[in-house]
């Protein structure tokens, strides 16, 4: 609690290279917000608490977080970054801070984001796709963000790869030809040996991109039933690729599913997030919102 009595949420959007640290109830209302690197996950959990203390303190934490993890135990687990793997988030932060702590994937608290106030308001079912270094994906069913077992693992599925359209064998340390292992920012750079945002200009990139995407939504949308897909992420940012995707999906579903969003509505089906680069931190304090009122 605040010297006003208003409870106060943290959120922590704990990425791999950096953590995004906010205080407050909503996107109007965030009293204090930091981006720390991080380093070793002694140093970067203290920097954390460090910046939550010294800002007046929260009522509940909220931790959007890198995977793999487990989040019954709070640990990151199987993640090849030097010096993360089973780094014990939770037990950490609940020790400097005294508060409770709730522990999800960075794609589950950017859904969650844009669920509470983005690109997903008013659906209670419904895949955010983070397109960046790695693929990730949040899943929300029901109203509820699915965790399952662990956590869905949507940036690894399995999906069609021609190797004669396309030799590259992969970029994932642990499947090759995955779905982040043929479509990630990083299978770009490794397959055409420069990085996304350079190329821009080169069409066959985007139209093979493309193809591995609609590929993925379309095996989402036929397990998930989704409202909604939403794909967000740096390589999102080439403004042809979006377009592509949707005429790819809509090719692939061969007009099967018989609802208007997939057959003549998919700019409003398949869209951008809304929050931007702070859906995940504003999702986190969402988790953090939720637990404290429950
Ligand atoms: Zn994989």
């Amino acid at each position: 609690m605040t010297g006003s009595g208003k409870a106060l949420f943290g959120g922590v959007e704990a990425g791999g290279t950096k953590w995004v640290l906010g205080i407050g109830v909503d996107p109007d209302d965030l009293h204090a917000l930091e981006t720390i690197p991080t380093t070793t996950p002694a140093e970067t959990l203290q920097r954390a608490a460090e910046f939550f203390t010294q800002n007046g303190g929260v009522s509940a934490v909220g931790v959007g977080s890198f995977g793999p993890i487990d989040h019954r135990s709070g640990h990151i687990t199987t993640t090849p970054k030097t010096g993360w793997a089973n780094t014990a988030v939770v037990s950490a932060l609940q020790g400097a801070l005294g508060v409770p702590i709730v522990f999800d994937t960075d794609v589950n608290a950017a859904a969650l984001g844009e669920q509470r106030w983005g690109a997903a308001m008013g659906l209670d079912t419904f895949c955010y796709f983070t397109v960046g270094t790695g693929i990730g994906g949040g899943v929300m069913a029901g109203g509820r963000l699915v965790h399952g077992l662990l956590h869905p693992e949507v940036g690894h599925m399995l999906i069609p790869h021609d190797r004669e359209r396309d030799p590259f064998a992969g970029a994932c340390p642990f499947h090759g030809d995955c779905f982040e292992g043929l479509a990630s920012g990083g299978a770009i750079r490794q397959r055409w040996g420069k990085p996304a945002e350079e190329l821009g200009h080169r069409d066959e990139v985007w139209q093979l991109e493309a193809e591995y995407l609609a590929l993925g939504v379309v095996n989402v949308i036929c397990v998930l039933s989704p409202q909604r897909v939403i794909l967000g992420g740096g390589v999102m940012k080439q403004p042809s690729l979006l377009p592509l995707v949707r005429a790819r999906t809509r090719e692939l579903l061969a007009g099967y599913i018989a609802a208007p969003e997939l057959l003549d509505r998919l700019d409003e089906y398949i869209v951008g997030p809304a929050l931007g680069d702070r859906a995940g931190v504003l999702g986190a304090i969402e988790l953090a919102r939720l637990a404290h009122r429950s």
